[in-house]
C-alpha cells in the first residue's frame, strides 16, 4: 500500500533522480523546506568514500578493498536549509567532498556492485520514517522502489554543464568545455555501468528542466504531489 493511501497527511518518500547539473539539489532543498521533510543528497555518501579512498591510497577500481573500506567508514549527512552538512569518520568534509579529484573518484567507486550494496542499505535504513526526499541515480530504481513519489530530473547537457560552470568559482584554469565534458563522462558512466545504470525508473515523472526554471520546476513537482495526495495513488 503506498503511503499516500494511508492517509492525506502521511510522511511521503520522494525520490529525485537525473544527470549531474539537473538541479536536482537546488530543487531537493528547496522542497525540503516548503514541505518541512529532510534532504538526503545521496552521491555526498559515494563521494565521502571517494575521499576517504583517495586519503588511503585505496585504487578506485579494487571493489574488495573500497567495501572493507566502508564497512569501516562512518558517514553522516547532516541535512540543513543550505544542503547537507557531511561528516566523514566525525570530521566534515562538506566543502572537501565537492572538489574536482574526488568528483571524479566518486563517480569510479559508484561502479562497484558491492560498493552500492553497502551505500543502498545505508540509504534505506536513512529514508524509514518517511518525510523524506532522496537524490541520486538510482533512488526511484533501486532505494525506494516504492516511494510515493519518483520524479527524474534531466536536461541538455550543454545546459546543465553551463549552470555547473556558474555554480563553482570562476578561475582562469577551468573552462566551461571542460565543465561539460567532465559532466558528460560522468554521465557515461553513470548510464552504461552494469550495476544500477542511470535510467529514469518505469514509473517516474520525466521533468526536462532544459527550459525551466527553478519555480517552474518546483510548481509542477508541487501539482504533483497535490495530485497524489488528492487521489490517493500515483500521479
Ligand atoms: O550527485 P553527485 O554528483 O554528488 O554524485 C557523485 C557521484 O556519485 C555521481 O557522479 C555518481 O556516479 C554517483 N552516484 C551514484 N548513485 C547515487 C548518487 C550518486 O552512483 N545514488
Amino acid at each position: 500500500m503506498s503511503a499516500v493511501s494511508e492517509g492525506a497527511d502521511k510522511r511521503l518518500v520522494i525520490a529525485i533522480d537525473g544527470p549531474a547539473g539537473a538541479g536536482k539539489s537546488t530543487i531537493a532543498s528547496r522542497l525540503a523546506r516548503t514541505l518541512g521533510y529532510v534532504n538526503l543528497e545521496s552521491g555526498a555518501m559515494y563521494r565521502a568514500l571517494a575521499l576517504k579512498a583517495i586519503e588511503g591510497d585505496v585504487g578506485f577500481d579494487d571493489e574488495d578493498a573500497l567495501v572493507k573500506l566502508a564497512e569501516k567508514s562512518r558517514i553522516q549527512l547532516e541535512p540543513t536549509l543550505g544542503g547537507n552538512r557531511v561528516l566523514l569518520d566525525g570530521h566534515e568534509v562538506s566543502q572537501r567532498i565537492r572538489e574536482l579529484d574526488v568528483t571524479d573518484a566518486a563517480s569510479k567507486v559508484s561502479v562497484h556492485p558491492r560498493v552500492r550494496q553497502w551505500m543502498v542499505e545505508h540509504q534505506r535504513a536513512l529514508g524509514q520514517q518517511g518525510g523524506v526526499i532522496m537524490e541520486g541515480r538510482d533512488i526511484g530504481t533501486k532505494v525506494f522502489p516504492d516511494a510515493d513519489l519518483k520524479i527524474f530530473l534531466d536536461a541538455d547537457a550543454a545546459v546543465r554543464g553551463d549552470r555547473r560552470y556558474r555554480q563553482q568559482p570562476q578561475t582562469a584554469e577551468i573552462k566551461p568545455e571542460s565543465v561539460v565534458a567532465e559532466l558528460r563522462e560522468r554521465d557515461r558512466r553513470d548510464r552504461e555501468r552494469a550495476a544500477s545504470p542511470l535510467v529514469p525508473a518505469a514509473d517516474a515523472v520525466v521533468i526536462d528542466s532544459t527550459k525551466l526554471g527553478i519555480d517552474e520546476v518546483l510548481d509542477r513537482i508541487g501539482h504533483l504531489i497535490a495530485e497524489k495526495r488528492a487521489q490517493g495513488g500515483r500521479p
